[in-house]
């Protein structure tokens, strides 16, 4: 078997690359589809899926995008890229930049990022710029800053992010050996679901392309209220955008896949997180377990979901592990294997 090349390589010929666009790569993309296990059982009708993309290489799907913009910031001569982030794309510009031997700037909204995810923009060498504004906000900051410093906007406006993250779909086909029925994935700033719809409508003809779910949380969910969000509010950090620039792009998958958009709480998201960790031996953070707590939800109305259906696994819950706090904490013991036991409620065998 060949070694994987990474989306830039596996998918040449249907990107908008070239012979002089760089061969830049951190082996991205071929992420698994793991069968469920656990939430299965809730969905009788249905064979659940997850696309674990926290396998990529710096935790989210945001690396399938990323190589594709910041190899074509390359090609274009540029010498810095900048973003505004939630966490997930600064974390993967400022790997992406360092691999490419560009300088990166990311301007984070205060507090509201997550720790690994900061850690990853620090240790990749990226400047990193915390601003007092929403994400929103800071992504308007970094439009204009683009312009006027010209710098390359790595942020999901620029349109070699998306054509990146269509990849996601063509490996779902592949992987299943023809299309699903049911896609379901967290909807943030919107360019994950336009980006997979446009996927599955360039592999596949019009009446075998599944329907896009897409799912936001209840404090953050422009696309389900009908108009932006103010002062979005969520534990899932990563979707907490009340302005999505993807807007139109999620609301035609949408509506010409025949799906839905819908919202779940933050209580559901952490539930859901919490299975698929205990259940699944799925650790991912709070804005990927959206997907599979939209599922549930569905489930507990006694909305029968049927066929195929593949949960979308977006990033990895080492990025945010503050997620943990509300799991039991270590039980201080003696260092005997009586303390063990006892802990176990089981009874040690005698010698040793
Ligand atoms: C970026 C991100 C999302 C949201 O994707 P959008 O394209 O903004 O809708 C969801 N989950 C994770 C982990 C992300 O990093």
């Amino acid at each position: 078997m060949r070694p994987w090349p990474g989306v830039l390589q596996a998918f040449a010929d249907r990107l908008p690359v070239s012979d002089r666009t760089p061969p830049l790569s951190l082996r991205e993309g071929n992420t698994p589809l793991v069968p469920s296990v656990s939430v299965a059982r809730d969905l009788p009708d249905a064979e659940l899926y997850f696309k674990w993309e926290g396998a990529n290489p710096t935790g989210s799907f945001k690396d399938r995008g990323m190589v594709v913009a910041v190899a074509k910031a390359l090609e274009a001569g540029a010498q810095a890229v900048v973003c505004a982030s939630t966490g997930n794309t600064a974390a993967s510009a400022a790997a992406y930049a360092a691999r490419a031997g560009l300088r990166c700037l990311v301007v984070l909204p205060e507090g509201a990022v997550a720790e690994g995810k900061l850690a990853q923009a620090r240790v990749h060498g990226a400047l990193v710029a915390s601003v007092a504004c929403s994400f929103d906000a800071a992504l308007r900051l970094v439009r204009e800053a683009s312009e006027r410093l010209s710098l390359a906007l790595v942020n999901s406006l620029n349109p070699y992010r998306l054509e990146g993250q269509k990849t996601a779909a063509f490996e779902i086909v592949d992987q299943l050996g023809g299309p699903p029925d049911v896609v379901v994935l967290p909807v943030g700033n919107a360019g994950n679901i336009t980006a997979y719809w446009r996927g599955f409508c360039e592999a596949l003809p019009a009446h075998r392309r599944p329907q896009m779910w897409g799912v936001q949380a209840e404090g953050a969910a422009p696309l389900v209220l009908g108009r932006p969000v103010e002062r979005p509010q969520t534990v899932a950090s990563a979707i907490r955008i009340g302005r999505p620039a993807s807007w139109e792009g999620a609301i035609r998958a949408v509506s010409e896949s025949g799906g839905r958009i819908f919202a779940v709480s933050d209580d559901e998201i952490l539930h859901a997180q919490a299975r698929l960790a205990q259940e699944e031996g799925l650790f991912v953070e709070p804005a990927s377990a959206a997907s599979v707590a939209g599922l549930l939800r569905l489930a507990r109305e006694g909305v029968r979901v049927r066929g195929t259906v593949v949960a979308v696994l977006t990033g990895h819950g080492l990025k945010d592990p503050s997620s943990a706090d509300r799991t039991p904490f270590p039980i201080r013991v003696d260092p005997t294997v009586e303390a063990l036991a006892a802990l176990l409620q089981i009874t040690p065998a005698e010698g040793g």
